[in-house]
C-alpha cells in the first residue's frame, strides 16, 4: 500500500513538474501593434523627427531588449498584414488579399495554437479582419477602424448571438480616447487573468491612423516648433515610374478633415506640402505620445507584478509610413518608409539589453516566432521562419535569408489612385515592378497604367530618388534580382492563380 502511495505521489510529482515546464517557465507574451506607426517616428530609431520628439517608453523596450532594422511586411496595408502576422502565410495564402478581405474564423492561425498548448490567450483593440476573432478566450475589440473618440469596443458577450461580420452597433461604448481605453482594458485583462497560466495579450492601437486624432491633453505639444522636414519632401518623381506622377497620397491631397482647419487656395504645389506637413507631422505625433504613454503603464504594471524578467514584449506596427518622405502620406509601395516596420523586443532571459540587429525578417516569421518561444511545433502552413536564434544571437544564422518576397495587390484605389505591384529587397537594393492598371475601378478619368519597374541602392541612395533600373550598367545586376525574385515567387506558392491577366502582362513586360 505504501509503494503503491509513495509510486502515485511520485507520478503526481512528475506531472507537476511536466505541467510546471509546460506551463509557467513558458513565457508571457504581450504583442503591441500600432496601425501605421513609423519607424522614423521612434526615438529609438535615430531618425530626424528625434530631434525634436522622444518615445522613451517604447525605446526602453529596444535599449533593454533588440531593435531590429530591417523588419519588412509583405503586403504594406492593414488587414493583409494582420492577416499574415495571426496566419504566418502570405496573402495568396491566407486569402487575406485586400481591405475586402478578413480571417474567417475556421482558418488556422497561431492564437489557436497557444491556446491549444495551454496559453490563455486576448486581443484588444483594432482587429480588422472582418469576422469574429478566434484563438482567444477573451476579446474586446473594435469594429473595423473603429473611432478614435469614445470607441466602441465588441467582446463575446456583445455579440451574443450575432453573425459575421460585426454588427457595430451591438458593442459597448467607452468614454475617452481610443488609445487610453484600449490600454486600460488590457491591463484589466492583465489583472484580472488566470494567474497560474502563461499568456498571449495582443493590444493593437487604433492610432496612430488617418485622420491623426490626439487625446486633448496632447493639445499644445510641438506649439511653436518647426518641425524638421525630410529632405525629399519636394520630390518631382522625375525617373521614377507612372505610379508616382498619378498617385493622390500627397501632402496636397489631404484634406479638410486631415488637416482639421480650411485649407488655403493660393499656394504652390510646394508651399502647400510645406504647410500641410507641419501640420500633420504634429498630429500625427501627438498620437504616438499617447501610445508612448500607455506604452509606459503597461510596462509599469509588468515592472510592479514581477512579470518584467519571463514575459516577451513586442512592439511593432501593421507596416510602415511615409511621414513626408517624396511628399507623401500613406504606405502600399516598397519603399523604404512603407515597406519597413518598427520592431523593438524584450525579453530579458534571453535578448541581451541593446541589441540592434539589420537581418531581413517579415511578419510572416513573427507567428512562428512567438511559437518558438512557446514550445510549439511550427505548423507546416506557416510560410514564415521563427527569428529567435537572431534575437538571442544578436547576429543572423549562415543559412538566414539575404532577400524577401512582397507584393501589394489593392489596384485602382480610387482615394490614393495607387496600383499593385511586387518585389524583392535584399540587403542593399529593392527592385519593383509596377504591374497595376491603374483606376482600374475608379470609374471616370480611367487611366490605361504602362507596367515599369524600379530599383534603388539602399546604401549609395537611402532616400531612394535615383531609379536606376533604365540606367546602362545594371543589366546584370537586374538580371539576378529577377531571377531571384521569380524563385522567391514560386517557392511562397504565389502563382497568380487569381489573377488570369497577369500571364500576359508578365510575359510582355516582365524581362
Ligand atoms: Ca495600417
Amino acid at each position: 500500500m505504501n509503494r503503491i502511495l509513495s509510486f502515485t505521489s511520485m507520478a503526481v510529482a512528475g506531472l507537476l513538474a511536466q505541467a510546471h515546464a509546460m506551463g509557467q517557465d513558458r513565457p508571457n507574451i504581450i504583442y503591441i501593434m500600432s496601425d501605421d506607426h513609423s519607424a522614423q517616428a521612434i526615438s529609438a530609431y535615430g531618425g530626424i523627427l528625434s530631434q525634436v520628439f522622444s518615445t522613451p517608453n517604447l525605446d526602453r523596450i529596444g535599449n533593454e531588449g533588440i531593435r531590429m532594422e530591417s523588419c519588412c511586411v509583405t503586403n504594406s496595408i492593414s488587414a493583409p498584414s494582420r492577416g499574415c502576422i495571426m496566419t504566418g502565410q502570405y496573402s495568396h495564402q491566407n486569402g487575406i488579399y485586400t481591405l475586402v478581405d478578413g480571417l474567417r474564423p475556421e482558418q488556422d492561425n497561431f492564437a489557436k495554437e497557444l491556446q491549444k498548448s495551454g496559453y490563455q490567450t486576448a486581443i484588444i483593440g483594432k482587429w480588422h479582419l472582418k469576422y469574429e476573432p478566434t484563438g482567444f478566450d477573451y476579446y474586446n475589440v473594435l469594429p473595423g477602424q473603429g473611432r478614435y473618440k469614445n470607441p466602441v469596443l465588441i467582446s463575446k458577450t456583445d455579440r451574443e448571438g450575432q453573425t459575421c461580420p460585426f454588427d457595430k452597433t451591438k458593442g459597448t461604448v467607452y468614454q475617452g480616447h481610443s488609445t487610453d481605453i484600449i490600454a486600460d482594458q488590457a491591463l484589466n485583462w492583465l489583472e484580472n487573468r488566470k494567474k497560474d497560466e502563461p499568456f498571449l495579450l495582443m493590444c493593437h492601437f487604433k492610432a496612430p491612423h488617418r485622420s491623426w486624432e490626439y487625446a486633448p491633453r496632447f493639445a499644445s505639444l510641438f506649439e511653436g516648433v518647426e518641425m524638421p522636414e525630410p529632405e525629399n519632401m519636394y520630390d518631382t518623381y522625375e525617373g521614377k515610374a507612372q505610379y508616382a506622377h498619378i498617385q493622390k497620397m500627397s501632402l496636397e491631397n489631404m484634406n479638410k478633415k486631415d488637416l482639421k482647419c480650411e485649407l488655403p487656395t493660393n499656394l504652390s504645389r510646394d508651399e502647400f506640402r510645406k504647410w500641410a506637413y507641419q501640420r500633420y507631422i504634429k498630429d500625427y505625433l501627438r498620437c504616438i505620445a499617447g501610445i508612448d504613454e500607455n506604452v509606459g503603464r503597461i510596462l509599469k504594471y509588468l515592472d510592479d507584478n514581477g512579470l518584467t524578467e519571463n514575459t516577451i514584449v513586442i512592439y511593432t506596427s501593421d507596416q510602415g509610413f511615409f511621414l513626408g518622405e517624396h511628399g507623401w502620406f500613406d504606405k502600399r509601395y516598397m519603399l523604404e518608409e512603407s515597406l519597413r516596420m518598427p520592431l523593438l523586443i524584450r525579453y530579458p532571459k534571453e535578448i541581451k539589453a541593446g541589441t540592434v540587429n539589420n537581418s531581413i525578417v517579415i511578419n510572416a516569421d513573427f507567428a512562428p516566432t512567438l511559437l518558438d518561444y512557446a514550445d510549439v511545433k511550427k505548423p507546416d502552413y506557416m510560410q514564415g521562419t521563427s527569428f529567435r536564434e537572431i534575437l538571442r544571437e544578436g547576429k543572423k544564422p549562415a543559412d538566414w535569408r539575404d532577400a524577401m518576397y512582397y507584393r501589394y495587390w489593392m489596384n485602382g484605389d480610387n482615394i490614393h489612385h495607387t496600383v499593385a505591384n511586387y518585389g524583392i529587397r535584399t540587403e542593399r537594393y529593392v527592385l519593383t515592378f509596377y504591374y497595376g492598371k491603374a483606376l482600374q475601378k475608379a470609374g471616370a478619368n480611367e487611366i490605361e497604367y504602362t507596367p515599369d519597374w524600379e530599383l534603388y541602392d539602399l546604401e549609395k541612395d537611402p532616400m531612394e530618388m535615383r531609379n536606376i533600373y533604365h540606367e546602362k550598367g545594371n543589366e546584370k545586376l537586374i538580371k539576378e534580382l529577377k531571377t531571384k525574385l521569380l524563385e522567391l515567387k514560386k517557392q511562397y506558392g504565389d502563382t497568380d492563380e487569381q489573377y488570369p491577366e497577369m500571364k500576359e502582362i508578365e510575359e510582355k513586360y516582365f524581362w
